[in-house]
């Protein structure tokens, strides 16, 4: 098959993980080359919205005006149905000292509640910006339903995937391979959505 003609043939990718870099290239293959955000600006943009929608729009106009070219964002984390939503976008600054902490106090805010009231959710929001002051930005949302363990398992994965238990798998995030993560997270059914917007899937 042809690649689809997309409106534009370069994309600036605004995060410098070399790992999300070479996971968008792959997914959107040789029809836009995608870019790193360092190649135009150092600095990040500063995340001051209260949704993953607003931060993820932030980080992409952020990359959009310092490059010239349109560009994509994503913005993640998860959401506990007994925290009122909590952590959410301060997923990764939740404890203030790094993945390991994160969990432990996440593991103390629900000490003792019953598995029935520990439902959580993986988000992951991608914005794509044509240019920077683009009105109609493309915005998919990708969502990944687990529950909350009461102790860690597993030693793969990163952030609080120790503690999210996934009923499809039956098995705790941090206990699947990186092929089994990447073929049912939130990010991969975001991915998969834009894929459908800009009519590569
Ligand atoms: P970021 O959007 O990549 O900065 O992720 C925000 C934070 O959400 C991370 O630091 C993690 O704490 C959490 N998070 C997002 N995605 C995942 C995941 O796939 N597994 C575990 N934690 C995640």
């Amino acid at each position: 098959m042809s690649d689809p003609v997309l409106p534009f043939d370069k994309l600036v990718l605004a995060s410098g993980n070399t790992g999300k870099l070479a996971e968008l290239q792959a997914m959107l293959g040789n029809a836009v080359e995608v870019l790193p955000q360092s190649r135009f600006v150092q600095e990040e943009a500063e995340e001051t919205g209260l949704t993953f929608v607003e931060n993820a729009l932030i980080k992409a106009r952020h990359a959009a005006r310092a490059s010239g070219l349109p560009a994509l964002a994503d913005d993640s984390g998860l959401a506990v149905d007994a925290l009122g939503g909590a952590p959410g976008i301060y997923s990764a600054r939740y404890a203030f000292g790094g993945d390991a902490a994160n969990n432990v106090k996440l593991m103390d805010e629900l000490r003792g509640l019953p598995d029935d009231q520990r439902g959580a959710r993986f988000i992951c929001v991608l914005a794509l910006l044509h240019h920077a002051d683009d009105p109609t930005p493309i915005i998919c949302e990708g969502v990944w339903e687990g529950r909350i363990l009461s102790e860690p398992r597993g030693t793969n994965g990163f952030g609080y995937d120790p503690l999210f238990w996934v009923p499809e798998a039956g098995r705790a995030s941090a206990e699947l391979t990186a092929a089994e993560k990447n073929g049912m997270s939130h990010r991969a059914r975001a991915m998969q959505r834009l894929r459908e917007r800009l009519g590569l899937a």
